[in-house]
């Protein structure tokens, strides 16, 4: 695999992402249920692992489920498991890049990249994971409801592309 250290894109390894609606919706369940973790599927020689979920308001209503990352507790909407690691975790803590070719090329990326660019000109240090900021003060609500409504046909349109993505990979751990 060449010399140095093999850097991992983040589209290049198996993922549990709760942006995904089915999982989305499995794991809100799940919570209300009482029962706040997620089975990761087996990885490698790997057994399964269970993760811990919580749940926050979302801005466009109902409810956000969250993975706390098994490495560094944080609270994340993505988790990555290459082969080589014990655990699940985020890409934070796995060192996972977002290469800059590849966003226009992968259309998650690109998906992300757009809420990423549209969030941040009001708020230039939200990343993807983080909840969706409030209004800030001097915006006025109409324009604020415009500016919701773009990231929302966003999230959307990233939503129905990966449905049949989430079907095909964990259909039978939902
Ligand atoms: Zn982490």
């Amino acid at each position: 695999m060449g010399r140095g250290r093999r850097y991992w894109g983040t589209d290049e390894l198996p993922k549990l992402d709760l942006r995904i609606p089915p999982l989305r919706r499995a794991a809100v369940e799940r919570c209300h249920e009482g029962a706040r973790r997620v089975r990761f599927p087996p990885r490698g020689d790997h057994p399964a692992c269970e993760v811990e979920l919580t749940l926050t308001h979302c801005r466009f209503g109902g409810w956000r489920p969250w993975f706390y990352c098994p490495s560094c507790g944080r609270r994340v909407l993505v988790l990555y498991w290459p082969l080589d690691a014990w655990l699940p975790g985020c890409r934070r803590c796995l060192h996972l890049t977002y290469k800059s070719q590849r966003v226009s090329r992968d259309w998650m990326s690109y998906g992300q990249h757009q809420v990423m660019q549209l969030v941040r000109r009001y708020y230039p240090a939200w990343e993807y994971a983080d909840p969706f900021p409030a209004k800030p003060p001097r915006t006025r609500w109409a324009t604020w409801e415009r500016f919701c409504t773009k990231v929302q046909a966003w999230e959307t349109r990233l939503d129905a592309d990966l449905l049949a993505v989430a079907y095909r990979r964990f259909g039978k751990y939902l």
